[in-house]
């Protein structure tokens, strides 16, 4: 099935306690976009400006990664800046340079209006019910979320979601969206708000499914050095929803499989900056990281 993906597509410049990279290929929906295209074909939306090169993308040539749906309009591409802690945990944010993406208004191209599973990236709530009003009815809608839209448009955030089957947010956005502390019953309310699938993302405590049949928890890879976390969280998206759109059925055990991949594609995002990993990443290595998950998680009954 085909994956629909509207989201940021931007030049990102980061540091962390090991370097930094300068103007470098980043958004939301390049990490979700590569990721995804290791399972199912996807169809990218968003915007560049001109200063957009051919070396950025050449990232998402010779894959399965549908381009005219990426605008290009007259003026700068987005730019992010941010800055690490030492242990990688926190990041400030030094700029966001909106630039083309300040004017982003999604437009579908009539060939991508039947897309079977629509991925609604971090944007203006608004904009994300604009992209579902502009397809047929998916088969799957999911969706991601920030603090900036929980605290800034609370009430077309929660339109957009009584629309969205599956949502990926952290656990302190899922806290704030639901105004409860305890991750349990914040996936309670959330989930009384319309996403019956929710993804909680913990970083480097791994990710809670809460679904129809209960909750399924998997860690994080352990690696010895985590270069960049830019991009892990949309990486692990692209992952998730692009093995779910390869299988094409949602059952409980391919949710449970959809969580590991996600990590698996989030755990290779984090080794280089950029997409530089993802990029020269192969499908054995994708799949020998997965069974090292299964190993790292296998225990005996009593
Ligand atoms: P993550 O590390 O998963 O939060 O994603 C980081 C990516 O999100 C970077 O590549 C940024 O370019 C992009 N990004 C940062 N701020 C925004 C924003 N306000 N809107 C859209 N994308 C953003």
């Amino acid at each position: 099935m085909s994956i629909l993906v509207v989201g940021s597509v931007a030049y990102d410049t980061v540091e962390t306690p090991f370097g930094r990279a300068e103007r470098v290929l980043g958004g939301s929906a390049s990490f979700f976009a590569v990721a995804a295209s290791f399972f199912s074909p996807v169809r990218l939306v968003g915007v560049v400006g001109k200063d957009f090169g051919e070396e950025q993308l050449a990232a998402f040539r010779g894959r399965p990664i549908d381009l005219e749906g990426l605008e290009r309009m007259e003026g700068k591409t987005f730019h992010w800046q941010g800055r690490y802690s030492l242990d990688l945990n926190s990041r400030d944010t030094i700029c966001t340079d909106l630039n083309v993406f300040e004017f982003f208004k999604p437009k579908i191209p009539a060939r991508y209006r039947r897309s079977e599973v629509v991925f609604l990236g971090n944007i203006d709530p608004v904009l994300q019910r604009q992209v579902l009003e502009q397809v047929d009815e998916p088969r799957v809608v999911a969706c991601d979320t920030m603090n900036f839209w929980i605290h800034g448009k609370p009430a077309e955030l929660k339109e957009t979601l009584k629309r969205v089957q599956i949502l990926l947010v952290n656990d302190t956005e899922a806290r704030e969206l639901s105004g409860e502390w305890n991750l349990v019953k914040a996936a309670r309310a959330i989930r009384a708000m319309g996403p019956r699938t929710l993804v909680v993302k913990k970083g480097e405590h791994g990710v809670l499914l809460f679904g129809d049949e209960g909750i399924f928890a998997a860690p994080a890879y352990p690696l010895e050095r985590v270069f960049d976390p830019t991009g892990a969280g949309d990486t692990f998206a692209g992952g998730f929803l692009g093995y779910l759109a390869g299988v094409g059925d949602h059952s409980d055990a391919n949710l449970r499989r959809a969580v590991v991949m996600g990590s698996a594609l989030a755990s290779f995002c984090v080794e280089a900056f950029s997409l530089d990993r993802l990029l020269r990443l192969s499908r054995p290595e994708i799949d020998e990281r997965y069974r090292r998950f299964q190993e790292l998680t296998r225990f005996d009954s009593l």
